[in-house]
């Protein structure tokens, strides 16, 4: 069996996970301890490999023991409030918050103010208890409404949560879906009774991968897609691979893979979310060529 097997030279981390990993791993080599709040990344392996190196990560609500400690905030950022229990505790903080999520923390923060003077409402468009959004969702003391799909616009209308005859202001999470976002804002434009202003959110690095991960995902076969079971990029960007290609299978490692989905002549694709770091799409796509040779000396 010959397969033919292309990485998507576009999947692997985004500039921010990169940032903060990188900040972890000089700390780490430089034989420091350090406490990563939450989850540096959504990805099982490379935290595996980061822990490896000493990393430690705190669950909520254990930054509490780590007084006189290094902690890191990831890219995702934090509300304030962590910085100041951080303050009181005497934990030292390695701030890795994206510098793209910086600027919307701020940008929320300001659209909260002109919203409170004119008795309107901030909403966020992103994946509810995501950490990037908590962290938002801080920036206004969490009075903001948060919608995850076009089913809880829905159900935020009808429940009155939305008020759409007052003013709104409306964000997204950097990694949602172009298209979705795109959707849930021409909706509340349909119904707004008031001016409503949309705030284009979404990482430049996430529109433009999903716009070429879709041509990528047709120009082959079969699709792999690789990514942590927990990362919400991963799910966005799987679902968009789907929608494409119907034969795509999302494995969070090599181990995952079945040779029953390859055949004779195929082109295989691997591509993964901004969580799924280079070296694990390598090792899969070196996995599926090794599936390829052996099932080719054996003459399948
Ligand atoms: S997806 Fe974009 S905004 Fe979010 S952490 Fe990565 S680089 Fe930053």
């Amino acid at each position: 069996m010959t397969i033919q097997v292309e990485i998507d030279a576009r999947s692997g981390f985004c500039g921010g996970v990169i940032r903060a990993v990188a900040k972890a791993e000089e700390i780490l080599d430089a034989g420091g301890e350090l406490y990563s709040l939450g989850e540096i990344v959504h990805n099982e392996a490379e935290l595996a490999r980061l822990h490896a190196k000493g990393l430690k990560t705190l669950k909520p609500g254990e930054l509490k023991g780590c007084s006189g400690k290094t902690a890191l905030i990831r890219a995702h950022g934090e509300p304030p409030e962590t910085y100041s229990q951080a303050r009181e505790l005497g934990v030292r903080l390695v701030d890795c918050t994206c510098p793209v999520v910086l600027r919307l923390q701020k940008s929320i923060q300001e659209a909260y103010a002109r919203m409170k003077k004119v008795g309107g409402q901030v909403i966020i468009f992103g994946k509810i208890g995501h950490p990037e959004v908590l962290g938002l969702l801080g920036q206004v003391g969490g009075d903001a409404v948060v919608i995850e799909n076009e089913q809880t616009l829905k159900e935020a209308l009808s429940s009155g949560r939305i008020h759409t005859e007052r003013p709104l202001e409306i964000f997204s999470q950097t990694t949602k879906s172009p298209d979705e976002y795109s959707a849930i804002r021409s909706e509340l434009l349909r119904i707004a009774g008031a001016e409503v202003k949309i705030h284009d959110t979404i990482c430049r690095q996430v529109a433009s991968r999903h716009s070429e991960l879709g041509a990528f995902a047709k120009r082959h076969a079969v699709i792999v897609f690789v990514s942590g079971a927990s990362s919400s990029n991963g799910k966005v960007l799987f679902d968009l691979c789907a929608g494409v290609n119907p034969n795509t299978h999302r494995i969070s490692s090599s181990e995952d893979l079945s040779s029953s989905w390859f055949r004779d002549g195929d082109t295989v694709g691997v591509c993964g979310a901004t969580s799924t770091p280079r070296w694990l799409l390598e090792e899969v796509a070196d996995a599926i060529r090794r599936i390829s040779e052996i099932a080719g000396a054996k003459g399948d």
